[in-house]
């Protein structure tokens, strides 16, 4: 392998690179795409190709959708603690592979490999097992209904073939998080992971096969949204689509929906969350949770903070704050031996972030911080360094559209009325965060603002058993918890005339 980062790299990682998985998953077996093209996988670190993968047409899709249908009844009449366990099994080897997944979603990712090691790879299975405890105990419930002699009740069931399409920021997590309660209820799936970063979705295949699911349960499709992602969505026999991405892809995918099957949708889409610090504060801390709340992943993460909201009476003290450590952070690519940020995902990403700054500097929000990419040995490379910029007009382009990179938007406000307002006022709904050591400011902040998670004084926390997803145009449906259960069954009502 050439252009790979001097490291001393899993054996098996190298390997799977070198044998460059060109095929598709369907059915339990690789086979060539009907496309018969590929597309390449490249390190955002320095551009250079990772891999050759399949590239996946309709043709594909159906023969996926007939494998998974074909699958569905023998999964779904299983005894449900054999799905779970299953799932478990599955769970334990990822922790037997996990050095490999790890270095394989820094080197498509870009991610420091210390946070795929000690973050993604972690909560992946967190994620999973939790879910796999759940395929025992999905209860329906009994009805007191008002006519006599009738017993009612009612039975969650799996919808049929589930479509999974997810993004690049979290590869493996985002599709654990799918297919952990579609199948632990039941369902078969189809996965497609992002064109940009489809390794270890090809990898978790091979361990699924390992583990022992039944040929057509776990299908992985690679392939970019046209035309992989829209023959999903406009399938007539996929029972449901479970999308992360992009506000605007999760409208396509519902008017696809719409017009193919009225096929259920989930929708986890972008976010402009709000990060509230109040002047009674613990500043110091404030700072830092606001920092990361931004700056991590480089700023690609959906609830990521890039709204920050200051109490006039500390709004210098904390721009002091905030601007001295964004300027600590280290920029490198994601196997260097000390590293905070890594690059964007691809140069048209990086091309997009770069554009919202030009604009921002030209419309008059002034810049603290960043601002500029990395030269030297990162410019091949899609880096940028994490930006700050300060600004009072809440109509700017950078301040209500999703940017996904490391740019924060701080401005100062003078009372709680005010900072309502303006907090709710973006298409978005995704996340919050408040700093207070007032409990019923942060309580009434947290009640009044449109969001699906509010964070009081931390951020960014995520776990199985909490219920995560959006309001407004960040989308609906949560995943996690029992929630994400009932997002991928149905409930049937059974009447039984007992006279
Ligand atoms: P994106 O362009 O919407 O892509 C997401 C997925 O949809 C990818 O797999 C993509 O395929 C696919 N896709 C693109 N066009 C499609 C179409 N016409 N039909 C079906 N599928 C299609 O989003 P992204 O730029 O990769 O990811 C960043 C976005 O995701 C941000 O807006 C972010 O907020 C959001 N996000 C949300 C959450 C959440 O939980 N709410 C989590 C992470 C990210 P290809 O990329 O392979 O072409
Ligand atoms: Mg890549």
């Amino acid at each position: 392998m050439t252009n790979l980062p001097d490291y001393s790299f899993q054996p098996a990682t190298l390997k799977f690179l070198e044998d460059s998985p060109k095929k598709l998953f369907i059915n339990n077996e690789w086979v060539a795409p009907q496309s018969g093209e590929t597309f390449a996988t490249r390190n955002p670190a320095n551009a250079a190709v990772l891999a050759e993968v399949a590239l996946a047409n309709a043709a594909d899709v159906d023969a996926a959708v007939a494998a998974a249908q074909a699958a569905f009844p023998a999964w779904a009449g299983m005894i449900a603690g054999e799905r779970g366990a299953l799932l478990f099994k599955l769970a334990d080897l990822i922790d037997q592979h996990a050095d490999v997944l790890a270095e394989l979603e820094t080197l498509d990712n870009g991610k420091p490999i210390r946070v795929a090691r000690r973050g993604d790879l972690p909560y992946v299975t967190k994620h999973l097992r939790y879910q796999a405890g759940w395929a025992d105990k999905i209860e329906g419930s009994t009805v007191p209904v008002t006519f006599p002699n009738q017993f009612v009740y009612t039975r969650r069931e799996p919808l049929g073939v589930v479509g999974a399409i997810i993004p690049w920021n979290f590869p493996l997590l985002m599709a654990i998080w799918k297919l952990g309660p579609a199948l632990a209820a039941g369902n078969t799936l189809i996965l497609k992971p992002a064109e940009q970063t489809p390794l270890t979705a090809l990898y978790l295949a091979e361990l699924a096969r390992e583990a022992g699911f039944p040929p057509g349960v776990l299908n992985v499709l690679t392939g970019p949204g046209l035309p992989t992602g829209a023959a999903m969505a406009e399938h007539a026999h996929i029972a449901k689509l479970a999308f992360t991405g992009s506000t605007s892809v999760g409208a396509r995918i519902m008017e696809a929906a719409a017009k193919s099957n009225l096929k259920r949708v989930s929708l986890e889409l972008g976010g402009k969350s709000p990060n509230v610090i109040f002047a009674d504060s613990d500043i110091p801390a404030a700072i830092r949770g606001a920092q990361w709340a931004v700056f991590s992943t480089a700023g690609q993460e959906c609830v990521a903070g890039t709204r920050l909201f200051v109490e006039r009476g500390v709004y210098d003290q904390v721009l002091e704050g905030l601007t001295a450590n964004v300027g600590k952070m280290v920029v490198d690519h994601g196997f260097a031996e000390k590293v905070h940020v890594g690059p964007l995902i691809s140069a048209e990403q990086l091309e997009r972030v770069a554009g919202y700054i030009d604009e921002g500097k030209k419309a008059g929000a002034e810049i603290l911080a960043g601002g500029e990419r990395l030269g030297d040995g990162l410019k091949d490379g899609y880096f940028l360094k994490p930006t700050v910029f300060s600004y009072s007009d809440d109509s700017l382009r950078l301040v209500q559209e999703e940017i996904f990179g490391p740019v924060a938007a701080v401005t100062a406000f003078d009372d709680e009325d005010e900072l309502i307002a303006r907090a709710n006022a973006t298409q978005y709904g995704l996340a919050a965060g408040v700093w207070t050591r007032d409990i019923g400011k942060a309580h009434r902040y947290a009640h009044a603002v449109q969001a699906g998670t509010v964070w009081i004084n931390g951020y960014g926390m995520i776990d199985p058993a909490a219920p995560f997803g959006g309001y407004k145009m960040s989308g609906f449906g949560r995943e996690m918890g029992k929630e994400a259960i009932d997002l991928y069954t149905q409930v049937k009502t059974v009447w039984v005339n007992t006279q």
